[in-house]
């Protein structure tokens, strides 16, 4: 069997999981297996079942309310429980916040190979090698799993979202919810947009806006488009923004839909968290800027006269 983790936040399934679904069941396919989900924490029934139009045929659901908040520790306990007594042979996971802080404790427990940041299926053929990012997405490794359980986490946008048709058989399970060392005693929400790893649309600003008074720009363009906001490093750092806003090699990576950069060279330690955006769009008055080298669409001008324009036409549509 092919174990994926579909991964849920405030009893809503994760976009990131819906890829992990899709890979999942094609390995599954190629492997001549099944693939089956496992869900912790409070879904609602009909979202369980609406996971098999990725191709799992099986949902297994533990709606213990101890696991409505998440917690690496006792995800993976959880997990590995739940793996080790189905006899997973390949578990997916997708290479997002939990998925990054799961997989990695659940190789340790389990004792399996794990790749993460796949970006394919495996390649059968010779034993089962993985192909992944390296060196920020400059580079490719491919990746031999020798062990008999094996552990992939897939680097989101890699793969896509293969909707198949059809509904899971939902089955409850009870697994063990302790043997987290933490507790989380409140969550502080950043309201008002979509959380930066689940955006579809985000509009980030760089040292080219020059200070925080003119952020309105970027959350103008942000609202007209309901995108969320994100912001290169030295912004974080000099407070024109907050940290969480801050993508790139030390800030969060991203791969939305859609990424508009305004403001921002486009250096190698940026690029790195944006570069699995299926579009990007690059607002810069440097044409030699070397972010247009990674962009998709390109508008050379200054953003104070470029982007006001660009809010009102979006408005319009
Ligand atoms: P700048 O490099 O100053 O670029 C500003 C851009 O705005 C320029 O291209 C300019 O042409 C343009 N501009 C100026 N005025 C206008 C205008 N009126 N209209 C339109 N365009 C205009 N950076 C990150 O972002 N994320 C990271 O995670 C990160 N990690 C790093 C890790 C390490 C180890 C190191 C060494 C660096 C890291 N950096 C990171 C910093 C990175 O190298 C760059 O310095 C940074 O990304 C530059 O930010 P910026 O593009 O906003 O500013």
């Amino acid at each position: 069997m092919v174990l994926i983790f579909a991964d849920q936040a405030d009893g809503q399934i994760k976009k990131s999981t819906f890829e992990a679904l899709s890979y999942g069941s094609k390995l599954a396919a190629q492997l001549g297996t099944t693939a089956e989900a496992v869900v912790l924490g409070a879904v609602d029934n009909a979202s369980l079942e609406a996971l098999g139009n990725y191709g799992v045929s099986k949902v297994h659901h533990d709606a213990n309310a101890a696991f409505n908040q998440f917690d690496a520790q006792v995800y993976t306990k959880a997990i590995a429980a739940f793996a080790t007594q189905a006899g997973a042979k390949v578990i997916v996971f997708s290479s997002n916040t939990s998925g990054k802080a799961v997989a990695p404790r659940l190789s340790a427990n389990l004792k399996a190979g794990l790749v993460s940041g796949a970006i394919a299926l495996p390649d059968t053929s010779n034993g089962f090698v993985v192909k992944k990012n390296v060196f920020s997405a400059k580079a490719y490794a491919n990746v031999q799993l020798l062990t008999d359980v094996k552990i992939i986490a897939l680097s989101p946008n890699a793969f896509g979202i293969h909707a198949t048709g059809g509904t899971a058989a939902v089955a409850a399970v009870s697994l063990p919810a302790d043997g987290g060392k933490i507790k989380v005693t409140a969550v502080e929400k950043v309201t008002g947009t979509v959380p930066l790893g689940e955006a579809e649309l985000v509009v980030s600003g760089g040292r080219g806006l020059k200070g925080p008074e003119n952020w309105g720009l970027v959350e103008d363009l942000a609202k007209a488009m309901g995108a969320s906001t994100a912001c290169s490093r030295p912004v974080a750092d000099a407070h024109w923004r907050p940290h969480h806003e801050h993508v790139g090699q030390t800030g969060g990576a991203i791969a939305p839909n859609l990424y508009v950069a305004i403001g921002i060279s486009g250096a190698i330690q940026h690029l790195a968290g944006v570069n699995r955006s299926k579009t990007i769009v690059v607002i810069n008055k440097d044409p030699e800027a070397p972010f247009f080298k990674a962009a998709d669409y390109g508008i050379v001008g200054d953003a104070f006269e470029v982007v006001p324009k660009l809010t009102e036409a979006v408005k319009k549509l």
